[in-house]
């Protein structure tokens, strides 16, 4: 029985110090469109809860911008919306 304490405990804590690494991890990343592969296609800007792209107008498509990049947690759900590969996550200081 011992043996099971001690391996849920041993779990708990490797996600307890993985969310922690995690996080620390997104600290420096943000948001980068990539705007020869967008298309405009705005499915990022309903998945962001954030508020941080934006829609802006050209003459033949509309495409995203990082508008708020304060506002980014780097949390990757835009990500998997875009099926274009027009979004990343960079280091916030190659920006
Ligand atoms: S989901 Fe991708 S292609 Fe569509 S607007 Fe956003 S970045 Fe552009
Ligand atoms: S990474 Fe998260 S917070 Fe940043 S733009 Fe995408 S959905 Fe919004």
């Amino acid at each position: 029985m011992n043996v099971v304490y001690i391996v849920v405990g041993a779990v708990v804590l490797l996600w307890f110090v993985g969310g922690i690494y995690r996080k620390k991890q997104r600290k420096n990343k943000i948001i980068h469109v990539v705007v020869d592969s967008c298309t405009g296609c705005q499915r990022c800007l309903r998945k962001c809860h954030h508020n941080v792209l934006d829609r802006v107008s050209e003459e033949k498509r509309a495409l995203v911008f990082v508008k708020n990049p304060d506002n980014c947690t780097a949390c990757g759900d835009c990500l998997s919306s875009c099926k274009f590969n027009a979004l990343e996550l960079i280091e916030k200081n190659k920006k």
